[in-house]
């Protein structure tokens, strides 16, 4: 859907933003709090190190003029001894190492290292009081740290000496240590705490965008029913804001996306597509709560003749007016309806008071109800459609056949479910229309094989598969073979002998009955052909033929055309018509047996005394032979009342001039019971079963070859 496409992309982008924009200000955060905090440490060291440094030469200058101060009046006046006193003390303080002065003549004058004496008076080596002599100025080095530092001692432009102390500065040093140490210490801690507040800072900035990333991320995922609170006061506030804005636009356009999509314009009630989705939902929820629910697929009885005779407008209002009924039952028996839009989804169905009434198309409507009140609704309905329905000053009586499915018993998925209720309404049609039929598995699978022979016929013709079955006829009287009676087979390739029942009514459904027709009277007049040079008594070969194949004209044509090409004896091809095709309307079909007799075909009238016989109309066609059926002679023998309807009609049959063949003749007593009335012919398994052509030969060969008493009748 392209609305979710925006908000997924929205929610990428706002995901894209947000790791980049944490990780971004965690990053700026640290990298501002390390350099400010860097560059206040290396001041404070600076500063601090210079401290200690001036520090360090205010000693050092002080211990120098201490030393001169005090040195030069015992100078001037050569009171050396106390001067070595005053210098033992000095030498004394911590950071002096060594303190002497040497004379202008560069004679050690007073040493204050006396341990080992063995400067004093002694002409001094030392360059550095040399240079501050020399130049009358201060001179300083360091040597292996040690600060040396020679003073002039000038009065005027008198010269006493130079005064030289070696200044010790561990003590400043280890101050300028301590100084980087504690700032180092000072540093990496307020690093720590930046980053740590740095990472608090970037979150806290960062947690309103995490919050619309995850709103927009349920929002893709379908989830429309939410807003998202931010009160930051700023941009991602107002971003907020608009994703609320851009929901409740997104919610109301879905909803109008639904109802455009998934209700039906006509009826408003769903449409296939939102019962396929929910049926769907409904399907995994019942099989995951172990519930059961049925499907009933209505269809309106004749709906096309009312479209044909009264325009598709009046059409449809009906089927308004059928779906404002189905909605009608469904609340008077208790059932709260769903609809488009509905809160409730598959998910949280109620199974013991939901009800969904949806239209697939055209003038079929499907219900979703509980198994429990299926029997109550459908009998609701079909009583309701009893009552006319007025449409623009029209009154139409129209009835519905409904198909019911249960879930889980009949399919186990919404699909298949839909299809046995669909199944389940043409069992209904075919029960008769204006009732309802419960899905029957076994009916079903009939039906299929029944559809996949039918796909078949096609090919069998062409594979010439149909082969013929001949039963013998006989004569009552010595049991002598009169004729046979010519059966189509289906030699099926998998399914073996197929009989005539099986496949015949779907031929038919097919228009395929003229094909098989040629087959079986080619195979007949083969057969004929083949056999009767080899005897050397009459025999008749009846063939049965149908109201479709005496329609057929070219059908007809041909079977004349065939049967004079034959060249057979008169009489040796008897065509068997059904009492219901002989009564059938239409001159054509009358003309057309006409024609056919008249090239020396005999006609039998097939099944007689199970159809619908008009007397008037029997005695206008020219038949020569009537066959019994065999529900008439079942009982013969056994049952007076069935020896005189069979009497009465051979009686009848005499009027008529017709020769009777009695059919399916099983026992000796009925045959011992016919041979006691004026029937000529009998057909039945006492005689012979239907058999293949060439056994007919074979089996034909040992009657003919048995004298009539040894017959089996
Ligand atoms: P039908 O013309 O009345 O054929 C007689 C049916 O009765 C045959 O069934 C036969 O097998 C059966 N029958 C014969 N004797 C007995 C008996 O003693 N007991 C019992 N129970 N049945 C017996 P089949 O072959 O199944 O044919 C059924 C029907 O199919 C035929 O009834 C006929 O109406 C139709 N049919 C068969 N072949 C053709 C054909 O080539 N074309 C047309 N249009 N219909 C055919
Ligand atoms: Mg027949
Ligand atoms: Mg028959």
């Amino acid at each position: 859907m392209p609305m979710l496409a925006v908000v997924n992309a929205l929610g990428d982008g706002v995901r894209l933003a947000k790791s980049g924009l944490g990780r971004r200000l965690s990053f700026v955060f640290g990298a501002l709090i390390s350099t400010i905090v860097g560059a206040v440490i290396l001041i404070n060291v600076q500063t601090q190190l210079q401290l200690v440094h001036e520090r360090q030469e205010l000693r050092l200058f002080h211990l120098l003029d201490m030393a001169t101060e005090v040195s030069l009046p015992y100078l001037i006046e050569g009171r050396a001894a106390e001067l070595d006193i005053i210098f033992e003390e000095l030498r004394g303080q911590p950071d002096v190492l060594d303190l002497f002065i040497v004379d202008p003549d560069g004679v050690t004058v007073v040493e204050s290292d006396e341990e080992d004496g063995l400067d004093f008076l002694k002409t001094s080596d030392d360059i550095l009081t040399r240079a501050a002599s020399e130049t009358g100025e201060i001179q300083r080095r360091t040597f292996e740290r040690v600060q040396q530092i020679a003073k002039p001692l000038l009065i005027g432009n008198v010269n006493y000496g130079t005064l030289r102390l070696d200044f010790d500065p561990e003590g400043f040093q280890a101050d300028s240590e301590k100084v980087w140490t504690t700032n180092l210490l000072a540093g990496i801690l307020f690093v720590l705490v930046g980053l740590f507040t740095s990472n608090i800072v970037s979150a806290r900035l960062v947690r309103p965008l995490n919050r619309l990333t995850r709103a927009t991320e349920r929002a893709a995922g379908g989830d429309l029913d939410q807003t998202i609170s931010v009160s930051t006061n700023d941009e991602i506030e107002s971003l907020a804001t608009s994703f609320n804005t851009m929901l409740i636009a997104l919610r109301s356009s879905i909803q109008e996306i639904h109802e455009v999509a998934y209700k039906d314009k006509l009826t408003g009630v769903p449409n296939r597509a939102w019962l396929s989705h929910q049926l769907e939902q409904i399907a995994i929820e019942a099989s995951s709560r172990q519930e059961a629910f049925s499907v009933l697929f209505l269809d309106l009885d004749d709906f096309k003749s009312v479209n044909d005779n009264h325009g598709h407008h009046v059409g449809d209002m009906l089927l308004v007016l059928f779906a404002d009924r189905l909605r009608k039952c469904v609340l008077d028996t208790g059932l709260v309806l769903l609809n488009v839009g509905s809160v409730r989804s598959g998910s949280n169905y109620r199974f013991e008071s939901d009800a969904v009434v949806a239209r697939l198309g055209g003038d079929e409507f499907t219900i979703v109800v509980p198994t429990s009140l299926c029997h109550v609704l459908v009998e609701r309905i079909i009583d309701i459609m009893q009552e006319p329905l007025r449409v623009e000053g029209l009154t139409l009586r129209t009835t519905t056949s409904i198909g019911v499915a249960n879930f889980p018993d009949h399919a186990p998925s919404c699909e298949l479910l839909l299809k046995h209720a669909d199944v389940a309404m043409y069992q209904a049609k075919r029960a008769g229309r204006n009732t309802f039929a419960l899905y029957d598995g076994d009916q079903h699978r009939l039906a299929i094989e029944r559809q996949e022979l039918a796909a078949d016929i096609r090919d069998a013709i062409d594979m010439d598969q149909f082969v013929i079955f001949l039963q013998p006829q006989f004569y009552i009287s010595d049991g002598m073979v009169s004729g046979a009676e010519a059966l189509v087979r289906w030699n099926h390739p998998v399914r073996g002998i197929l009989g005539p029942d099986m496949f015949l009514p779907l031929a038919a459904g097919a228009g395929l009955l003229p094909d098989i027709g040629r087959l079986v009277m080619r195979k007949t007049l083969a057969a004929a052909q083949r056999i009767l040079p080899s005897v050397d008594v009459p025999l008749t070969f009846a063939m049965n033929l149908s109201v479709d194949e005496l329609a057929d004209e070219k059908f007809v044509e041909d079977l004349l055309w065939r049967i004079d090409a034959a060249n057979l004896p008169a009489g040796t091809i008897e065509l068997e018509i059904t009492e219901n095709t002989a009564m059938s309307d239409g001159s054509a079909i009358t003309q057309r047996l006409e024609r056919l007799r008249l090239v020396g075909t005999r006609l039998a009238i097939d099944d007689f005394g199970v159809g619908y016989s008009n007397l008037g109309r029997l005695k206008g066609l020219a038949f020569d032979t009537l066959k019994l059926d065999r529900s008439l002679l079942q009982d013969v023998g056994e049952d007076e009342e069935a020896e005189d309807l069979m009497a009465t009609i051979l009686a009848m049959a005499q009027v008529m001039k017709a020769d009777v063949v009695a059919e399916g003749i099983e026992t000796e007593t009925q045959l011992s019971v016919l041979g006691k009335y004026p029937c000529k012919y009998f057909q039945g398994y006492l005689g012979a079963r239907p058999m293949p052509v060439d056994h007919f030969v074979v089996w034909l060969d040992q009657q003919l070859a048995q004298a009539p008493q040894d017959k089996v009748c």
